[in-house]
């Protein structure tokens, strides 16, 4: 079998692994689809060493072999990968901070005791058996290959300071942005103002919801000014991933606001303390998500509240990856969410 690995800059290659077998606590699931996160496109064009089982974190598909000591599912299941939930035994369950659970954050960023050697660009994973959650039955195993994307944005809106009522901006309308735009519709945000160069993505961001859709720089700040009657958003939801975005999330806020983190830069950022002082700037940051939020957003994306399938733009074969990551990375891609379909030659 073969699977998709990012081995260096710009740099994917299919690499041959013996065909998986469940562990006695896993499952092997047949992947239906996978898609091509912005973390295997940073991967890709910066060449920083990129853990395997990573490679490919959003995917669907249908369990086909159990090992012994699983319970929870059987063959022929539809899952989708998620993080475990809490195991009750380390170091911060022990202290009552279960959401802080250290074995389901290893799972989150696919350090775990099982975690595979590659990710989700091949026919086969095998992955610990708390590593899956069950396909919501509303949900097509293409919507369901981005309900790992939807959750780091219903996560991410989740742990911010949304208020019912409020103006919210945000910056980048990338597959994260889109999500977060609609969860943050759905919490509730009187007025959601979406930030993006690129054309076809503010035509999407528009057609998902938006209220108003504007390129970034002076244009930004002055719709933003003039429809909070001159204070600035209530919130900025950092959806870029570049280090100067930070410090212009805090230039869009209001005097008390909030921003909220989450796309992820990989380098350090220059931000204006002074700025974030004066304003009093509340912040959250989040990475990844919790186990028990999967069937929250699964349910929330299976009633139509929050939509996927008009993120997904294209479908790759395994040996079209490396070129779909080459676009994606180029800027000026028509693309939104590319899914690799593993069984395709
Ligand atoms: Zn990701
Ligand atoms: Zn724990």
């Amino acid at each position: 079998m073969y699977a998709a690995l990012i081995t260096g800059k710009e740099t994917v290659e299919l690499v041959e692994f013996p065909d998986p077998t469940p562990p006695d606590a896993g499952v092997v699931v047949d992947i239906a689809f996978c898609g091509i996160c912005g973390t295997d496109i940073h991967a890709y064009q910066s060449g920083t060493p990129y853990r395997p089982s990573i490679c490919g974190h959003e995917w669907s598909g249908t369990v086909s072999a159990t090992g012994k000591a699983v319970r929870s599912l059987t063959e022929g299941d539809r899952v989708v990968v998620a993080a475990s939930p809490a195991c009750g035994r380390c170091s911060a369950c022990e202290a009552g901070l279960a959401d802080r659970c250290e074995a389901a954050f290893l799972s989150a960023i696919g350090s775990d005791p099982l975690a595979p050697p590659h990710g989700g660009f091949a026919p086969r994973i095998a992955v610990a058996e708390s590593r899956v959650v069950k396909t919501d039955s509303g949900l097509t195993d293409e919507q369901a290959a981005q309900v790992e994307p939807a959750t780091v944005a219903f996560h991410a809106v989740r742990q911010s300071y949304l208020r019912l009522g409020d103006t919210a901006v945000i910056q980048g309308a990338g597959p994260i942005g889109l999500g977060t735009m609609q969860w943050v519709r759905a919490a509730g945000a009187g007025r959601v103002i979406v930030i993006e160069p690129n054309a076809e993505r503010r035509a999407l961001a528009l057609a998902l919801g938006a209220t108003d859709v504007v390129e970034p720089g002076d244009e930004a700040s002055t719709l933003i000014k003039e429809s909070t009657h001159g204070l600035g958003a209530d919130i900025v939801y950092e959806c870029v991933g570049r280090a100067w975005a930070i410090q212009t999330a805090v230039d869009l806020a209001r005097r008390g606001g909030s921003i909220c983190l989450i796309g992820v830069p990989d380098t350090d950022a220059t931000i204006s303390p002074a700025v974030w002082l004066v304003k009093e700037i509340r912040m959250t940051a989040a990475l990844a998500y919790f186990h028990e939020e999967f069937d929250m957003a699964m349910r929330m994306m299976a009633d139509g509240r929050v939509l996927v399938e008009p993120l997904h733009t294209s479908t790759a074969s395994l040996a079209g990856l490396g070129d779909a990551i080459a676009d994606l990375a180029g800027g000026a891609t028509q693309q939104a969410k590319v899914l690799v379909n593993p069984n395709w030659a």
